[in-house]
């Protein structure tokens, strides 16, 4: 049973309310008339062996340890009539994190990939078969063409065979198409070749779940311009990052992605000094 810590309400930084914190794994937030639940894969201090062109300077001041916190998450997005997962993550807590707030595999009504990295398709089957029976699978058109038809990469193409007729692709035309309420998704290309985020929209709260527009938040949020050796194009990936932290600052949208460490969602404010600063929601 999950426990409701309405105390909390006034104790959050962030304009969204909170439902529920459930141990260290899942943690809720209404947006509007949905809910968004993070369903963490689980967290861990990486070293800064993956930064590109963070100087000594940078990294003392950032990361004085020489580590930095990160994550692997999912968020399940309830709207009043459908339900959405994105990302599937490694497949591991996903199916212990479902059971804990009551959705069944065969409840989900859609899967969205922000792109097809392993720690974002892993759990999209399970034992080799479709995981989610009754769910449309969505991804970008330029991610479908690198995996699938460039790369010819192994286990993207299984997913892809194994969902057939229920793959939805979102072409380029299609992004960022905002009419009211819904899901859209948001150009983000850099880290892989289609890269997207997602930005749920009800009455009139926003929440951009951007994926991995970041990786390192204590490096790339002061310094936005430092890529990883995980992007495809590192320099595509900075512009992105660049571009989608200036939007969510500007316009005051709570953000949420699938690397931050938990509860991995929170509020973006332009530093006075250099980049940005990030306030994670309160627990
Ligand atoms: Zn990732």
């Amino acid at each position: 049973m999950i426990k409701r810590l309405t105390a909390l309400f006034m104790a959050s930084v962030c304009t969204l309310s909170l439902c529920y914190a459930q141990n260290n794994n899942i943690f809720s937030y209404k947006v509007g008339d949905y809910e968004v639940i993070l369903l963490s894969e689980g967290q861990s201090d990486n070293k800064t062996d993956k930064l590109i062109g963070a100087t000594p300077e940078i990294l003392r001041e950032t990361v004085p340890d020489g580590t930095y916190k990160t994550a692997v998450n999912t968020f399940l997005v309830k709207t009043p009539d459908k339900i959405y997962l994105i990302d599937t993550g490694f497949g591991r807590n996903l199916w212990t994190n479902l059971d804990a707030i009551g959705v069944s595999p065969e409840q989900i009504n859609v899967v969205v990939l922000t792109h097809m990295h392993g720690d974002h398709t892993g759990g999209t089957l399970k034992d080799g078969v479709v995981a989610f029976p009754n769910a449309h699978l969505i991804l970008s058109a330029p991610e479908y063409v690198y995996w699938i038809e460039e790369a010819k990469q192994e286990n993207a193409s299984r997913i892809v065979n194994l969902y057939g007729e229920r793959v939805q692709v979102v072409t380029p035309e299609q992004l960022e198409k905002k009419q009211g309420d819904g899901i859209y998704f948001i150009e983000a290309y850099g880290h892989t070749p289609g890269h997207m985020a997602c930005l749920l929209q009800s009455g009139d709260e926003e929440l951009l779940i951007w994926a991995d527009l970041t990786h390192a938040m204590a490096v790339q949020m002061p310094y936005p311009e430092i890529a990883l050796t995980y992007d495809s194009n590192p320099e595509m990936a900075v512009n992105s990052r660049k571009r989608i932290l200036e939007y969510v600052a500007e316009n005051e949208i709570t953000i949420a992605g699938m690397h931050i460490a938990y509860p991995a969602m929170g509020e973006i404010k332009a530093s006075p000094e250099k980049g940005y600063l990030f306030t994670p929601c309160s627990k």
